[in-house]
């Protein structure tokens, strides 16, 4: 599956060598590492690189991972959200070891430590509130002053925290934090809040808890709970890590996972930031989460990206501590690169033109032959309806032109693709002076052969039977963002949205195979790029497809 993680065939990340190093020095003699995603929205592409990462160093290193819902905060969580992740995950071609782990589960042991900290005299119950809260804790410049409250005794400590969790006292009115150092540098270590009140059911443990740990006072704990060895998160955490050790050392933990940044994924003319794809959703600015359109895995895989295409892109990425911004065309190069090789070849027209080919009978039809694939036999073969009426694309014929244009002129000759050579005589117009139909007479003999009389055709066009078809709609699908920083500097990402990221196209004609195409079925549609039947659209009476991805990179073209 994750081919592209052998260690022995390239040279090792630094997260690579760190665990090849503890286990050959024996610091571990099995790794664990987890996915530890909050429910509060559907993965996306960043979320897809941790995955590859935890789940793939655990396959390379016969480890194992576990997935873990960081679910602290109900306030923003559904089971929607759980239920996404989990999918996702999966259709990526990773399965987590054994079941599914919450960081709620752990509430309980969470609430006992919590009292060994308080009896220890290492954590105490505060009244400040966030604005006093934040005066005291100072700044970078500036020292933290010590909470008033931070000399109460143990037990008022241990019943006021008792009165907490008994839903006694209101939100707001205290929390629960731990003594550190309020003049330490590390402003993390300041007396960070490790319990709040939140009078609100949780996904999961309902109506039990009224105060909710925080996420760094979780994290940690959760992960020695469940004996992860490497504890892989982004950079962002790299200023958490001695609160994060603070709490193992201070904790009758029974292990001691290590914590490991990398930098994020970040893509050009993409956002990465469940806050704001959630608000795209709310807003109807897309589709849903899963709109084609979006960097969500479950949006990728409605527009026909592959696992595989993924996780070769996330491999390509890297894993470094250097933050950076990836190129999309990286993203699009990937899915390019195996649909080209695995997606059975098909027709479509999406701008139907109707040619009449004049001399050929009227009550005729014959089967033409076409390969599934150029270079695959085990796709095996098509067959294609063809007959006196076709459709061609309008772009695909001009009244006149120069040279460089290979496709049907009139007096010219042009092949269609599997077929006969035709040359066009006729254009048909209406009142208004569109052209209508297109009159053209078929060269014998040319399926698969040059002309007899050895007047060549100028380039290879598609086509469709206009008898035997499957009436279809498609859909277009550009960059959503025209701004390739949408998000940079604070600026409003919705004012680079891009107007024209979307286009539906109805009386699309394709070939008759494709009345039996399946949902996991990719399609190259040739010369107009990939695709596959949209899911939520496409029903037994109306056939819609997606296009993932053009045959080229047009985009620099446009611009
Ligand atoms: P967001 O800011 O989009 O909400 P998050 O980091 O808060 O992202 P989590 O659900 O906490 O979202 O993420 C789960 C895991 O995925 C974490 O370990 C997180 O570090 C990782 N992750 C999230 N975004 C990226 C990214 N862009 N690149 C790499 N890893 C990421
Ligand atoms: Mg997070």
């Amino acid at each position: 599956m994750t081919e592209n993680n052998n260690a022995t065939d390239k040279r090792l990340n630094f997260i690579e060598k760190i665990i090849s190093k503890d286990l050959k020095q024996g610091v571990v003699s099995k790794i664990t590492t987890r996915f530890p995603p909050e429910p509060n929205g559907y993965l996306h592409i960043g979320h897809a690189k941790s995955i590859c990462l935890n789940f793939g160093l655990a396959k390379q290193f016969g480890g194992q991972c576990n997935l873990r819902f960081d679910d602290t905060n109900p306030a923003k969580e559904e089971l929607e959200y759980v239920d996404s992740i989990k999918e996702d995950v999966k259709w990526l071609g990773f399965q987590w070891d054994g079941a599914v782990h919450f960081t709620s589960d752990y509430f309980d042991q969470l609430y006992a430590w919590a009292i060994t900290l308080i009896k220890e005299n290492k954590a105490y119950v505060c009244n400040l509130d966030q604005a006093q809260m934040r005066e005291y804790r100072g700044n970078l410049t500036t020292e933290g002053k010590n909470s008033p409250y931070r000399t109460r005794s143990i037990d008022e400590n241990l019943a006021l925290f008792e009165q907490m969790r008994a839903g006694e006292l209101a939100e707001g009115s205290c929390s629960l934090r731990v003594k550190v150092d309020m003049q330490h540098p590390n402003m993390q270590m300041r007396d960070p809040v490790i319990y709040r009140i939140k009078k609100m059911a949780h996904h999961q443990t309902g109506d039990k808890w009224c105060i909710y740990p925080s996420y760094d006072y979780a994290h940690g704990q959760s992960d020695a709970l469940e004996g992860i060895s490497h504890s892989i998160c982004t950079l962002e955490f790299e200023e958490h890590r001695p609160l994060y050790n603070w709490f193992i050392e201070n904790l009758p933990v029974p292990n001691t996972p290590q914590q490991y940044e990398f930098s994020r994924l970040n893509i050009n003319y993409t956002i990465t930031s469940k806050r704001k794809l959630k608000q795209l959703v709310d807003e109807n600015h897309v589709d849903g989460w899963d709109d084609p359109r979006m960097p969500t895995i479950s949006g990728m895989r409605r527009r026909g990206f592959t696992p595989k295409s993924i996780r070769q892109f996330c491999d390509m990425a890297g894993v470094t501590r250097v933050d950076g911004i990836v190129d999309v065309s990286m993203l699009e190069y990937a899915i390019r690169n195996d649909l080209n090789e695995n997606a059975q070849r098909a027709m479509c027209v999406l701008h139907p033109l109707k040619v009449v080919l004049t001399n050929y009978p009227d009550n005729q039809q014959q089967q033409m032959s076409a390969p599934g694939h150029p270079n695959r036999d085990d796709l095996g073969t098509r067959t294609l309806p063809f007959g006196r009426e076709i459709f061609i694309d309008q772009d695909d014929f001009r009244e006149v032109a120069n040279k460089k244009y290979k496709r049907l002129v009139i007096g010219k000759r042009t092949r269609l693709r599997n077929s006969y050579i035709i040359e066009a005589d006729t254009a048909i117009k209406d009142s208004d002076g569109n052209i209508t139909e297109v009159h053209a007479r078929l060269i014998e003999d040319t399926v698969g052969k040059n002309p007899a009389d050895g007047i060549k055709a100028k380039g290879v066009i598609h086509w469709v039977s206009a008898e035997d078809n499957i009436d279809c709609e498609v859909r277009l699908y550009d960059r959503l963002f025209t701004a390739e920083a949408p998000d940079a500097g604070g600026k409003d990402f919705l004012s680079s949205l891009n107007p024209d990221s979307l286009a539906i196209l109805t009386g699309c004609k394709a070939e008759i195979g494709l009345a039996n195409a399946a949902l996991e079925d990719h399609y190259q549609f040739e010369r107009e790029g990939y695709f596959i039947l949209d899911s939520k659209y496409s029903s037994k009476d109306k056939i819609v497809f997606n296009r993932t991805i053009s045959l080229r990179d047009t985009w620099e073209r446009k611009v």
